[in-house]
């Protein structure tokens, strides 16, 4: 397996953090970085596109300095995230399949009020912010198959105190996702290319 890609990618959003731009800038600029590397289906691990019966969150790399992490989401067939938020900036660009992301919003009176449905298909990138109610749930969209989508966050997001939501009822819980995977991917053995 060539890991040139990510280990380009990697690169650049190291440089990207170097910079330490605001929110706004990170995203602009991370997209532009995301958008090359999810065109292409051809430079994932195989270790990290295993699919279990839920979902599971494969680190690829995660920065010495916490200031981002990059990770490799797989969704089994029919797997569901609860409503979250995220509280630090990230990216989510397709890489297989499909998946859906419905955007959820706190009211007065306790329970969420659904918004604006995204259906993300190969090579599109969507934004998540780090408001604290800025939140989501997200699906498999096919029926049929796995789906895999990258993802990249301001901060190593395995280990990032945040969020999940009852819907009805508003309430939050507190939730620390970890990952699935024991070990990353050697991105640093250059002789497959
Ligand atoms: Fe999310």
């Amino acid at each position: 397996m060539s890991t040139h890609k990510l280990r380009n990618f990697v690169q650049a959003m190291t440089r990207l953090a170097d910079e330490a731009p605001d929110e706004a800038a990170w995203l602009e600029r991370g997209e532009a970085l995301l958008r090359p590397l999810v065109a292409e289906d051809d430079w994932l691990p195989e270790s990290c596109a295993e699919a279990g019966p839920g979902y599971r969150q494969y680190l690829l790399h995660c920065d010495p300095l916490e200031r981002f992490s990059v990770v490799s989401f797989v969704w089994g067939v029919g797997a569901r995230t609860p409503v979250h938020n995220h509280r630090v900036p990230g990216l989510v660009g397709m890489l297989r399949g499909e998946e859906v992301s419905v955007a959820m919003h706190p009211t007065p009176e306790g329970p969420l009020r659904e918004g604006a449905t995204d259906r993300l298909r190969p090579g599109e990138v969507v934004r998540v912010g780090s408001a604290a109610d800025d939140l989501h749930w997200v699906a498999n969209a096919r029926a049929d198959a796995p789906s895999i989508s990258i993802h990249v966050y301001g901060g190593n997001i395995g280990a990032v105190e945040r969020q999940t939501f009852d819907p009805a009822t508003g309430a939050p819980k507190r939730f620390v996702s970890g990952y699935s995977n024991a070990a990353v991917p050697n991105l640093w053995d250059r002789s497959g290319g």
